[in-house]
This record gives C-alpha cells, structure tokens and sequence, in this order.
C-alpha cells in the first residue's frame, strides 16, 4: 500500500491537530480512494513461500494476520499517535481492554501500583479486585491531593494510574506534579484521558509516559461503537505492551477501526462545541442547583489547576440536588430531550445517577469517599443547541422540586 505523499512522522508531526484529526495516518490503496478503505480480512497471501517466512522471521515488513496487524486499525494508530504526540499508539476494542491490557502488561506480581480514587467504575475494579488476585498490591489515593501520591510510594512502586479530569465527580490531578513524585521513584505515569481527549489536554506532554483511552467516547463520539487505545513509547509498546497482547488478542475489528477513524475527521469541531455547551449549561445550573462541579466554572475548587492543562472545561457536569435520590430520579424523569443514558461524549447529551448505576457495585462508604452522594447527577453534554439543553433541564427542575 502506498502512503500519501507526506505521510512521514518528520512532516506529520509538524501538523496542528485538526489538521492531524483529518489526515493523519491515512494509507491509500492503489486505487487512489479519498476516503479511508476497510480491510475486513483475518490474514494475507504472501507471493512465495520464503516471503512468508522472511515476514514472520521480522526482515520483511508486511502483515501476517490481523491479530498482529490490520491496514485499517493501523490508519488509526498512526492518526491517534499524531494526535497524543506519542511515538506509538496500539487500539483495543474498548476502553476497558486498553486499562487493563496497560496495566496487566507493565506490572507482575510483587510489583506496586498507586491509583487515583475517583475513576470510570470499572478501572476500580480493576485495581481492587483483579490485579490483587494476581498479586499486585495496589493503593487508592485522593488524586486532587498531590502529597498523597507521595505518602503511598513504596520500593516496589512500579505504576501510578490517574484519570483526570475523573469520573464522575471531575476532581483534577495535577500531572505535572504527579509525575514528577512518580518518576523520582522510578514508576511510570498512565493516564485515562478519556474525559479530555487529546483535543482539550495531552498527557504525555505534561509528563505523563503512557495514556490511554476509551475511545468509545469522544473520539467516536456519536454512541456507536466501542473502542480504547493506547499510546506511548516504542521500547515500551514493543516489549511490554505488545509481548503481552500479541498473544492476548484484545484487537479492534477493522470495522470500528474505520468509524472511529471517520469520527475523528469531526473531533476537533465536536468537542469544542461541546465544550461551549457545557460551559453555558453549567453556568444556568449554578443559578439553579444547589451545588455545580465543572472544571471550566471559576467555582471548580481546582479550576486553576484544570485550566493550566486542558484548553477548556470539558464536556462533562456533575451536579448534585438536596432532596437526595428520589429527586435526582425525579429529574431524570421529567427530562424530554435529554437522554437517560450511562455512556457519555456522544453527540446527543445524556444523564445518569452514579450511584444507582456507574458506581452502584462500590458500598455506599466507599462512594461517599469519592464524593458521589444520593444526590449527585452526572451530565455529558452533547451537540444539540445549548438553548435547547437549558430550557429542557429548566423544567425538568422545575417538575423535580429543585
Ligand atoms: C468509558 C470509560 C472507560 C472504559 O471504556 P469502554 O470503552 O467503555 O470500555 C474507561 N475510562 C473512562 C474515563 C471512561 O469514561
């Protein structure tokens, strides 16, 4: 397959990121076509029988089978590893395979691992309940508090592991710092930048080694279909990554590989307006709620913070109303436009109630720890009209009793 003239990391790499979302990666076939081509096959044909066997003893480039490598899937990971500034990418076929392919990869039993309190529930479960059984110890931190990470550091410390900003109460780490403390003591830095994307905050940039993604969520972002990714050094992706996957298999069909790949072509334009949509729903609900928690409000107990690394406040609300679940229910309730619906980044704005769903699997002391009460509503928003959201969430509160 040839490259588009240009394809080469030394001009890619110059490309601002939208233009990088549009073009990066893209390998055209012999037959010239604009648009990126799926490859839905298992494997390949080779010309003789020595060219198979160069291929599989690594002197020829080319593929063997999809499992290892697929022209579609590596489309994306060339565009994803532009877009992170990272030197390479592999992609998953969800978010939840790209956590904890990252972390069954790079930590083996005796090893330490410290981790953000506030995450997407099941990277709790992740850290709690499966790396222990393969005996990695593992500490949860308050993630806003910077010393902690420090506190919980311990010889065998091999990893930290951060979202921020963090599902769902949109507590925000500092990247920086924290990446410091950890590579003072020799662990590596992951990061889930899902919440951000690397439109509004690139990790890697702040210190952080690898970052990974669920992709099912902006970079998708019209609820279609699930995806997860990986970035971070080659040395790293090849002999701990890889050597893990490659026999594994966590892959992504050529197919999803494709959609995500025509999303991104929009993400930059999606999660900018998304953003300005959150930034006016939230500043309506601080008129109206008892208590609004968005990283863009100059009343985020850590908005500096979130504003010196990402380049807005994100697409995502939390908010929380006295009268505890009955009315948090209430209100979802009398929503009419706005969807009840657990996922988030997608284009239509969705809301759901953590702890009866996302979080519901954690006891109730362990939720409240983390800051997320009977009370607390989460928000993605999405791209229909912000006058819109706001007349919808008027009387919905209204019907609610807030
Ligand atoms: C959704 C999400 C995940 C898991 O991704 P899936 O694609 O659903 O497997 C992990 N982390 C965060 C922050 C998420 O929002």
């Amino acid at each position: 397959m040839k490259r588009k003239t240009g394809q080469d990391r030394s001009i890619t790499s110059t490309w601002r990121p939208a233009t990088v979302a549009v073009r990066g990666g893209t390998a055209r076939s012999d037959f010239g076509e604009t648009s990126e081509a799926i490859f839905l096959t298992s494997g390949y044909c080779y010309d003789n029988a020595e060219q198979a066997a160069a291929r599989f003893r690594g002197e020829e480039k080319g593929m063997t089978y999809s499992r290892l490598q697929n022209p579609t899937v590596e489309m994306l990971e060339e565009r994803l590893a532009l877009m992170e500034g990272a030197e390479a990418c592999r992609v998953s076929s969800s978010g939840m395979a790209a956590m904890s392919a990252t972390l069954m990869s790079t930590l083996s039993a005796g090893d330490h691992l410290i981790a953000g309190r506030a995450a997407f529930g099941s990277c709790r479960v992740l850290v709690d309940t499966i790396l222990p059984r393969f005996g990695v110890e593992t500490t949860v931190v308050d993630g806003r508090d910077t010393d902690a990470w420090k506190r919980a550091l311990r010889p065998n410390t091999r990893a930290v592991f951060l979202e921020t900003p963090a599902n769902p109460t949109l507590d925000i780490v500092d990247l920086r710092a924290v990446a410091d403390i950890a590579h003072d003591a020799g662990a590596l830095v992951i990061v889930d930048n899902a919440f951000a994307s690397p439109i509004l905050q690139r990790p890697l940039e702040m210190g952080a080694d690898i970052v990974a993604h669920s992709a099912t969520k902006l970079m998708d972002g019209q609820g279609r279909v699930l995806a997860g990714a990986v970035m971070g050094p080659e040395e790293w992706m090849e002999k701990t990554y890889l050597a893990f996957t490659r026999h594994t298999g966590p892959i992504l069909s050529p197919f999803n590989a494709w959609v995500v790949l025509k999303s991104l072509e929009t993400i930059d334009l999606r999660v900018r307006r998304a953003c300005e949509n959150a930034l006016k729903v939230a500043q309506f609900l601080e008129t109206r709620v008892p208590r609004v928690l968005y990283p863009g409000l100059a009343s985020h107990p850590q908005h500096q913070l979130a504003m010196s690394q990402m380049q807005a406040g994100g697409t995502i609300i939390a908010m929380h109303v006295d009268g505890g679940r009955k009315q948090a229910h209430a209100l979802l309730d009398a929503l009419a436009l706005i969807d009840i619906s657990n996922n988030l980044g997608d284009s239509r704005s969705l809301m759901t109630h953590p702890a009866s769903t996302t979080h519901a699997s954690m006891t109730e002391a362990a939720r409240l720890e983390m800051g997320i009460d009977e009370g607390m509503l989460r928000f993605s928003v999405g791209l229909e009209d912000a006058e819109d959201l706001i007349d919808d969430l008027a009387q919905a509160l209204k019907a609610a009793g807030v």
